[in-house]
């Protein structure tokens, strides 16, 4: 099929080559002139393990192309994905750029005379898709139902696995209201084992927020646990997490081996949740219900814990430290997770901001932010951005891990005792052995574990 997908974020750019390599001939449109250029010369505009590879192949073979010609992209297939960006604003969801890719993608069709299929992939409340896609759509293609079909397609990709995720899903949805759109739409995935789900559109639309909620809930309560067993002294909660994820049912035996579930990943204490779609879309699904006036206590609980997690990193850090002011503090990770370039509301940009704002002298590093290319969520702060770990670590009062990156995971105890004044490690994310580093002399606090 031929395909234009509107939109070269995580999203877009990951469907579109991975359509491609599946066949299918796409075209993936940007609003940047200058990162469509990037894209077509083979380098992604952001960090995921194995893209530029398949992105450089899918364009030898001809099968993918980057554009700004929005109009003419979308004459020219068969389909079209919307993949653009649904933030919050004051906690509620914002359709802008879906209203303004709606409305583009009317216009465009005015001029097609063939059917066309048009699918959400963005998150979207339940009822955007019909109620708000659909008749911006139609007014502005002046087509009858018969003509356009309209489909969603949540993405579930996690960034950092989202090649794997896309070309190899654990199942595709399908939401629609006529059959005809979700039989031609179902042919872009005919080389995929996994089940297709098809279902009407706001239960495809709902599923997704489901999904991320459920895992939001665990980690929240993977937090709240942890902040018991810091109060209750002898308790170490990575010991008790590794006790619970025994049970079978998170760790079954396959084939005489135990196999553990990817969901335990959510199910142990740490810096709480991040990245661009967890937070936004908790508070975008609880502002939903509110309007339904549905009250929704785990949904806001689950918020409030995620909020308080990251300060309570710093709380460990200044019950170690004293006070902050003036203090040099190594801050390991910035981004919310490894294998991603991603920091969008990551819980290490609120301690960050914390220990600014008490004084604290910050050197931060993280492998997929260059010391050169301060982020932009960091721009108002007075911060140093380090070339190499061991640079942030040097003369440190302090370190704090916040992301569980693998070269961190590998620090011996004696580089901490060799580069830093004064031995304190506060460890987010508990990749360190709490005896080993005891007994090496650090003076080691870490979530979750009693002093
Ligand atoms: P993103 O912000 O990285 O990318 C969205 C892109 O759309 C941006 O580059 C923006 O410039 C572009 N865009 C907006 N309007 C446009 C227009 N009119 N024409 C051309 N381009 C336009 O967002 P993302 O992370 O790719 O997420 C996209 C959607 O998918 C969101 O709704 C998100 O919630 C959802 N989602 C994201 C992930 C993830 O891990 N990032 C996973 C599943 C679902």
């Amino acid at each position: 099929m031929n395909v234009s997908i509107i939109g070269t974020g995580y999203v877009g750019l990951v469907t579109g080559v991975s359509l491609a390599a599946a066949g299918h001939h796409v075209v993936c449109v940007g609003r940047k002139q200058e990162k469509v250029r990037e894209i077509n010369a083979g380098t992604a505009p952001f960090y995921e393990p194995g893209l530029d590879d398949i992105l450089r192949r899918v364009i030898a073979k001809r099968r993918f192309t980057a554009s700004v010609e929005l109009s003419q992209s979308i004459i020219s297939s068969d389909a079209t994905i919307v993949a653009v960006g649904t933030p919050t604003v004051d906690s509620a969801i914002d359709l802008s750029q879906v209203k303004e890719v709606a409305r583009q993608i009317g216009e465009a069709l005015y001029q097609k005379r063939s059917y066309h299929i048009v699918a959400v992939k963005s998150t979207v409340v339940p009822g955007t898709t019909e109620s708000v896609v659909r008749p911006i759509l139609m007014n502005a293609s002046g087509k009858s139902a018969g003509e356009v079909g309209l489909c969603m397609n949540p993405e579930f990709l996690r960034e950092g696995n989202a090649l794997e995720d896309a070309l190899y899903p654990d199942r595709i949805v399908i939401g629609t209201s006529d059959s005809k759109s979700a039989r031609m739409y179902a042919k872009l995935f005919s080389n995929n084992t996994c089940p297709i789900i098809f279902t009407n559109l706001p239960t495809a639309e709902m599923s997704k927020y489901v999904a991320n909620i459920l895992l939001a809930t665990l980690v929240s309560f993977s937090s709240e646990i942890g902040t018991l067993a810091a109060q209750a002294p002898g308790v170490d909660v990575a010991d008790v997490w590794r006790i619970v994820h025994a049970d079978s049912r998170w760790s079954p035996m396959v084939k005489g081996k135990r196999v553990t579930a990817g969901i335990v990943n959510y199910v142990r204490t740490g810096c709480g949740y991040g990245g661009s779609c967890l937070p936004k879309d908790t508070k975008a699904l609880l502002h939903y219900a509110n309007q339904k006036r549905v009250s929704m206590p785990m949904l806001t609980s689950t918020i409030a814990v995620n909020d308080q997690q990251p300060k309570e990193l710093v709380k460990l850090l200044s019950d170690s430290v004293g006070d902050l002011r003036g203090k040099r503090i190594a801050v390991l990770g910035l981004t919310f997770k490894p294998l991603t370039d991603d920091i969008r509301k990551s819980p290490a940009l609120t301690v960050v901001g914390e220990l600014v704002k008490r004084g604290a002298q910050v050197v931060c590093h993280d492998p997929q932010i260059p010391a050169s290319k301060k982020p932009e969520e960091l721009h108002a702060l007075t911060v140093t951005i380090a070339k190499e770990y061991w640079d942030a670590l040097e003369d440190a009062d302090a370190a704090v891990l916040l992301t569980a990156w693998d070269i961190y995971t590998k620090i011996l105890p004696q580089e901490f005792l060799r580069r830093m004044k004064s031995p304190i490690v506060v460890d987010g994310r508990r990749v360190y052995d709490p005896s080993t580093f005891i007994k090496a002399g650090i003076r080691y606090a870490a979530v979750g574990l009693a002093r």
